[in-house]
Parts: structure tokens; sequence; C-alpha cells
């Protein structure tokens, strides 16, 4: 078993987080390095490595989790719109080996991306 992750350890809570949904497959809680107004990662309670290592059966929780985020983003008010950015691996930007979505909104967004 390799070192849990730091949202593992948020999931089991280890470390606190500012928590703002959960329900028994997801959690979402904001990033504690801010990139606009709102800045949320919802991440699955399954420990899933990224977008790269979802299994076959994961669909219904992918579909789950993107309800959620629609959600999300009415509760925190983003109605002019908002962005939801899933970074996998290296090249893409991942820097946490669990499966995370950025929900990012409040500001206009520029595109593209770095
Ligand atoms: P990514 O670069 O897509 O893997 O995103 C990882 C995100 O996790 C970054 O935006 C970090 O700011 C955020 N992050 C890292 N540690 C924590 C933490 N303890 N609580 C909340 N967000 C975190």
């Amino acid at each position: 078993m390799g070192q849990k992750t730091i949202f593992q350890r948020i999931i089991d809570r280890e470390i606190p987080a500012d928590i703002v949904y959960e329900d028994e497959k997801c959690l979402a809680f904001r990033d504690i390095a801010p990139q606009a107004p709102v800045h949320v990662l919802v991440i699955p309670k399954k420990a899933i490595k990224s977008w790269a290592d979802l299994g076959p059966r994961d669909g219904s929780l992918i579909g789950h989790i993107a309800l959620v985020i629609r959600d999300l983003a009415a509760k925190l008010e983003l109605a002019e719109g908002y962005r939801v950015v899933c970074n996998s691996g290296s090249d893409g930007g991942q820097t946490v080996d669990h499966l995370h979505f950025h929900l990012l909104g409040g500001r206009p967004l520029h595109w593209p991306p770095g």
C-alpha cells in the first residue's frame, strides 16, 4: 500500500478542509489555493488515481459527480457561467493522484489555458 494522498486524508477527516458538499459517493471542498472567487474541488470517495484510471463500472459515479457539480454551481451562484476542469497525468498538470474536478467561477476565465 502506498501512502495516502492528501485528498484521501481529507476524506478520512485526518486533515481539515472547507467542505461545501458531501454524500455517500463524493466530497466537495474549497481549493486551498483558489484561482478564482469560487474554486471548489469535487472528488469521488472511491480511490481512483486519475481520469485515465477510470474503470468500466465508473460511468455512473462520474455521471453522479457531473450532476453534483451542476447543482453546486447553482448553489454557489455561478449564474454567469463557470468552468469544470480535470487535469490528468503530468502533461495535464495533475499534482494530486486522486481523481478530482475543479469547479471555477465568479470571474471571466481566459482561454486557452497555459
Ligand atoms: P491538480 O493540479 O489538478 O492536481 O489540482 C490539485 C489541487 O489541489 C490544486 O489546485 C491545489 O491547490 C489543491 N490542494 C492541494 N492540497 C489541498 C488541500 N489540503 N486542501 C484543498 N485543496 C488542496
